[in-house]
């Protein structure tokens, strides 16, 4: 803390350190953080920081707003390499996701043929249909995978009680290797316990899941601005490129930015 919300439906375009010249979109509110995780390590504070959550922008909202904004930088030259999901909280919780990817595939054919468009998601709702025919459609699939150890699990991303990483794995599984992989890296502690997602046990349980999962490929990072707990440790480039080189080793593409 303090840490960062971004205040528009479409923000930007920033200079992303993963995708290149980036446009956002956030389908969350604009006052709050509203996720069905609440990581440690999140940028946006956590979900209970006690302001209250306006509305959801409505799908015709999200289409108006990135058409306007697509239309200024035609007519500006400064056109985006992608156009990414993410913003204040987990895009797939919207409830017109699906159609909101069709919108922006849309416009996208019509104003810049040649940018992709990426969702940055944490992997708990992928296992819904509509959730996933979405996913699909799209260019970059980045989906969050950041420990295999159930009780680092719990303490990092503070996921829903009963979900297990054994079931995100899973349903990573399921989209046959149409999908990138995202893994933050940190250590720290919090609530009195270690948390170091760079251990060899950690390393070598993620290893065996990327196998499974067989992803296009995977992002390694760590976290770049101030984070929702204190305490906690951005790994070094050094170190991310030693990750890298061993993941590389086993036959990845693999890709670090810190
Ligand atoms: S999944 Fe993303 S938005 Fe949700 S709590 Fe984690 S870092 Fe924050």
């Amino acid at each position: 803390m303090p840490t960062f919300l971004f205040d528009k439906i479409v923000f930007g375009p920033v200079k992303s350190r993963r995708l290149g010249v980036s446009l956002g979109i956030n389908l969350l509110p604009v006052d709050g953080k509203l996720c069905n995780f609440d990581c440690i390590y999140c940028e946006c504070g956590w979900n209970d920081s006690g302001k209250k959550h306006g509305s959801l922008p409505k799908r015709s909202e999200v289409k108006q707003a990135l058409s306007e904004r697509l239309l200024i930088m035609t007519e500006e030259g400064t056109l985006p390499d992608v156009i990414t999901f993410a913003g204040n909280g987990e895009p797939c919780m919207h409830p017109e996701f699906e159609g909101i990817i069709d919108d922006t595939i849309e416009l996208r054919n019509s104003y810049c043929p040649r940018a992709r468009i990426a969702v940055l998601s944490n992997s708990t709702l992928i296992h819904k249909e509509n959730v996933r025919r979405a996913l699909f459609k799209v260019d970059q699939n980045i989906l969050k995978l950041d420990t295999v150890n159930e009780k680092s699990f719990r303490l990092i991303n503070k996921p829903a009680p009963g979900l297990k990483p054994e079931k995100i794995i899973d349903d990573l599984q399921s989209f046959e290797g149409k999908i990138i992989i995202q893994t933050l890296f940190f250590r720290g502690y919090f609530d009195n316990e270690k948390i170091d997602n760079t251990t060899e046990s950690e390393l070598s349980g993620l290893i065996d899941a990327y196998h499974n999962i067989s992803p296009e490929k995977i992002m390694i990072y760590t976290f770049e601005r101030d984070t929702a707990a204190e305490g906690l440790t951005k790994i070094s480039l050094p170190e991310l490129n030693r990750i890298r080189d061993r993941l590389v080793a086993e036959g990845f593409e693999v890709e670090v930015s810190a």
